[in-house]
């Protein structure tokens, strides 16, 4: 729609505009419902989900206990939805988030296969204008995004893609319609929790696969199985106890670094401590070992050292057990992938790994892939799991505009700064739920950290309706503050040492800051109790 259109276009008005409609957008959407807020979202998706409605691809699964990775709001949901595995599909998330949806009738309020390409404030009626690609106009005093941390992909990450002539996909751009890999030659670019799952699924389907890794990854092999209905019912009555504990631990399940310190255990001991995590098949080796092996060299190097003889052990190939095995940084830095038959893939004649490392892909070709050396590499599907612009991505390529005309894009660009990434110093109104600076993806399990960001914003904007109040935003000094305490905590971490997309490594020119708040989630609850509970001390009002 062009700029002179969109003047033209009648302007609706709502009370708040929520943008996504994946997990964070659906909770908060109903829960402005039950404040009698006639709320208008906006998805750019055809369904509810959000990752659950965009990865589609072969293997795709969550790495998080069903038990822990659901809504806790809802006691009703909780009796009513029966999970058939501890480590439930990409299908059965998305059917999930559609019987949450359906169960509180939220879908007539969202416009779907629409996308929110611009919001402007108007610093004197204290409004936000919201545009749509689908030509919408709506004015709102709140403009509530939800739009995903892993959301905006990275889908052309060296030139060529449209000179191919087979099938080229991202993994978040999955067709809806099956891929047959039968008889097909299929190159995987990245090696990440998607191209892990992409590559241990397909690999017995295809003639010959390819996989081209500039990275190599730890992994901990996943304990999944069915739960039938017996196996349900059980673990209902452990939901209590399941929520308490979550809400409880550093990230957001219902596990914990349990352990006791590091090193008030021999290695003896601790060595059975890890084969018993390890056995878990779960989060738990990472997040519910030592919290030393995010700070201490020594003990992350021990507990690496385990997961490289584990990973190993699984590869028959000593040459390519070395590619495979992750050298250059320390084990839990970078997003730890579950998986299930990976390295044993490689095992397989039909499977090729071609480490891009020294040698990085140059270009898509007519009919491949070909190297800077000049190799090529021949397929008929190529399938791009090269990750997302995280964190910031989906948020910036909304055209925000907020006190000053000042884009939230060039803020971004410049430093990424939020505070309690739930508000933008110089953008009132804006509430940013799954921004940065706050806590997300693994380090905090995402329905227990969305939904408890979506209440903050919540209980902040019933202060304003009460208090007969038009706007708030944090001041210089606040966001100063929490970046200030965010880069403390980070700092003292070996996270911040390792490249990852946690980093924002995996996008030329990004600023280098942890996306995720790494404090805890009890921490990050306390600091935002008492910030609300202080009647918003470091935020002004108008
Ligand atoms: P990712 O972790 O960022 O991995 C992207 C992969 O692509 C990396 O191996 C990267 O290599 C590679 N890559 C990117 N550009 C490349 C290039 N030009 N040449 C060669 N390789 C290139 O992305 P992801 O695997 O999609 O995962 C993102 C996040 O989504 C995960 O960390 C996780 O939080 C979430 N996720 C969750 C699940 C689950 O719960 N099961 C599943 C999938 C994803 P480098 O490492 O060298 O950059």
């Amino acid at each position: 729609m062009m700029k002179s259109e969109e003047a033209m276009a009648p302007v609706a008005r709502y009370d708040a505009v929520v943008v996504g409609a994946g997990l964070a957008g659906l909770y908060t959407l109903h829960r402005l419902r039950q404040m009698g807020k006639n709320v208008m979202a906006f998805e750019a998706g055809g369904g509810v989900g959000g990752t659950w409605y965009w990865n589609r691809y072969p293997g795709c699964r969550v790495d998080a206990q069903c038990y822990n990775y659901q809504y806790w709001f809802s006691d009703e949901v909780l009796k009513e939805w029966d999970w058939s595995e501890r480590f439930p599909s990409q299908p059965e998330n998305e059917a999930y988030l559609n019987f949450v949806a359906d169960k509180y009738d939220l879908k007539p309020q969202i416009h779907f296969n629409t996308r929110v390409t611009r919001g402007i404030y108007d610093e004197d009626a204290h409004t936000w204008r919201v545009y749509t690609d689908q030509g919408d106009v709506v004015d709102t005093p709140y403009f509530i995004c939800c739009v995903g941390i892993l959301s905006n992909a990275i889908e052309a990450p060296f030139p060529g893609r449209e000179n191919f002539a087979g099938l080229v996909c991202h993994t978040s751009r999955w067709p809806h319609t099956p891929v047959d890999f039968t008889g097909k030659r299929v190159g995987v670019v990245g090696t990440g929790a998607t191209g892990i799952q992409v590559v241990q699924t397909i690999a017995p389907l295809c003639e010959h696969l390819t996989v081209f890794q500039r990275t190599a990854n730890y992994t901990v092999p996943m304990k999944n199985y069915r739960l039938d209905a017996a196996a349900n019912v059980a673990l209902k009555k452990r939901y209590p106890g399941i929520r308490q504990r979550s809400y409880a631990s550093f990230s957001g399940f219902d596990f914990d670094f349990d352990n006791g310190a590091f090193y008030d255990h021999t290695p003896e001991e601790r060595r059975a401590i890890y084969e018993r995590l390890w056995k878990d098949g779960s989060f738990t080796f990472w997040l519910g070992s030592f919290f030393e092996l995010f700070v201490d060299e020594k003990a992350n190097a021990e507990i690496s050292d385990f997961v490289r003889e584990k990973i190993r052990a699984r590869i028959k190939d000593p040459y390519t057990a070395e590619l495979l095995l992750p050298r250059d940084y320390g084990f839990g830095t970078r997003r730890v992938p579950l998986d299930s038959g990976y390295f044993e893939a490689f095992n397989r004649p039909n499977v090729e790994l071609v480490s891009v490392k020294t040698d990085p892909i140059e270009c898509i070709t007519e009919t491949g892939l070909r190297l800077t050396s000049g190799r090529e590499y021949e397929m008929d599907i190529l399938v791009l799991a090269t990750g997302f612009d995280a964190g910031t991505g989906a948020f910036a390529a909304i055209d925000i505009h907020g006190r000053g005309g000042r884009t939230l894009k060039a803020k971004w660009d410049e430093d990424i700064r939020t505070t309690l990434g739930l508000q933008v110093e110089g953008f009132p109104n804006l509430f940013t739920i799954g921004a940065p600076l706050a806590p997300s993806t693994a380090l905090c399990n995402m329905y227990l950290c969305m939904t408890e960001q979506a209440d903050w914003v919540l209980k902040a904007i019933e202060h304003l309706d009460s208090h007969g109040l038009h706007t708030m935003e944090p001041t210089a000094e606040m966001e100063d503050a929490w970046v200030k305490h965010h880069d403390a905590v980070a700092n003292s971490t070996l996270v911040t040492k390792t490249d990852s997309w946690y980093m924002g490594c995996n996008v030329k020119g990004k600023p280098r800051r942890l996306l995720s708040y790494i404090g805890g989630s009890v921490p990050y609850r306390r600091k935002c109790d008492e910030i609300r509970a202080s009647g918003y001390q470091g935020f002004i009002f108008s």
